[in-house]
């Protein structure tokens, strides 16, 4: 963890664009009570496919004109070269400075895999077209992406964005600080140099957090599981202890040198916030 403590820490908050103006208008809610915290960026993801293009763009948007750092995702399967690059285009043009690059993940019916394949691919053709332009977040996973080959070739193909021109990384969420200490201590022995920021999922709800956990490979300790599951339908009692779980988690996390904390927020303000009073941030 040497190299991690020299960074600036960064605190920073992940909202998704909602499909309707109601739930546009509970998003502004949320994004001015977050932005009590001052977080240093809100980033906004982005639908694989571009199914969520212009809301995205729209969104973030909104959050600079508000006066706030906001970062748009951008993930490039299913989508050609020409594609992407108009989209850089326009993020450039509107005066972003800053963008997450993801390959995302091929929705279900969607034939072509596009023309980049990988994000590595993403971070080099953004280099190419506008140069130093953007800084570049890119995915990283301490407990290993669930395509990966096996733990060492994630790790290098994690070393190809770096390679390719990535700023820093947000890893994927994980309840096992274990495993984040674990990929640090082998990406400083592969020379990576980068800020890798832990990505934060505060527990609300056990059910649909074991779902995306399944989804995306993040584990979900026995412990962990079996108490939150003991709960059952008592809400109050998930979201108290998932909030000393996690207020834990983080606390460990930075006294340990993370060089910041990156919270899946779900479009929810209240967990996020609890959280971060709670660490005194
Ligand atoms: P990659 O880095 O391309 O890795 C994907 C897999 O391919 C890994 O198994 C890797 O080992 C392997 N691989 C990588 N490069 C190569 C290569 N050159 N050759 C061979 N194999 C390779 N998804 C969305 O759709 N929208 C979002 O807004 C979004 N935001 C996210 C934000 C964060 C912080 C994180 C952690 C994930 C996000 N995701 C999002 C999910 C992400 O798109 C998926 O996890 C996806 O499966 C992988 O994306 P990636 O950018 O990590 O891909």
């Amino acid at each position: 963890m040497q190299t991690q403590k020299k960074h600036t820490p960064s605190f920073s908050v992940e909202l998704f664009p909602p499909k309707t103006a109601e739930g546009m208008e509970k998003l502004r809610a949320t994004w001015k009570e977050l932005a009590l915290l001052k977080p240093r960026f809100f980033s906004v993801t982005y639908g694989a496919g571009g199914s969520t293009q212009d809301r995205t763009l729209g969104t973030v948007l909104e959050i600079i004109a508000d006066g706030h750092q906001a970062a748009p995702h951008l993930s490039c399967v299913g989508s050609s070269r020409e594609e992407i690059a108009a989209i850089l285009d326009q993020y450039r043009d509107t005066g972003i400075r800053h963008i997450v690059a993801l390959r995302g993940d091929l929705p279900s019916g969607m034939a072509s895999a596009g023309e980049l394949r990988h994000a590595n691919e993403l971070v080099e053709f953004i280099r190419s077209r506008t140069g130093d332009h953007f800084q570049i977040d890119v995915a990283a996973y301490p407990e290993v992406h669930p395509q990966a080959k096996s733990p060492r070739d994630d790790l290098l193909n994690f070393k190809r964005k770096v390679d390719a021109g990535a700023n820093s990384a947000i890893t994927q969420y994980f309840y096992n600080a274990d495993a984040y200490f674990r990929f640090i201590d082998d990406c400083e022995a592969l020379g990576i140099d980068l800020p890798v920021v832990p990505g934060i999922m505060p527990i609300g709800n056990f059910s649909q957090l074991a779902r995306f956990s399944d989804a995306c490979g993040a584990e979900i300790p026995r412990w962990l599981r079996l108490k939150l599951q003991s709960y059952g339908d008592d809400l109050p009692s998930i979201r108290s202890f998932g909030l000393d779980v996690i207020t834990d988690l983080c606390r460990r996390l930075l006294e340990q040198g993370a060089p910041g904390l990156h919270f899946y927020t779900m479009n929810q303000a209240g967990l996020t916030g609890t959280i971060w009073k709670r660490l005194g941030l």
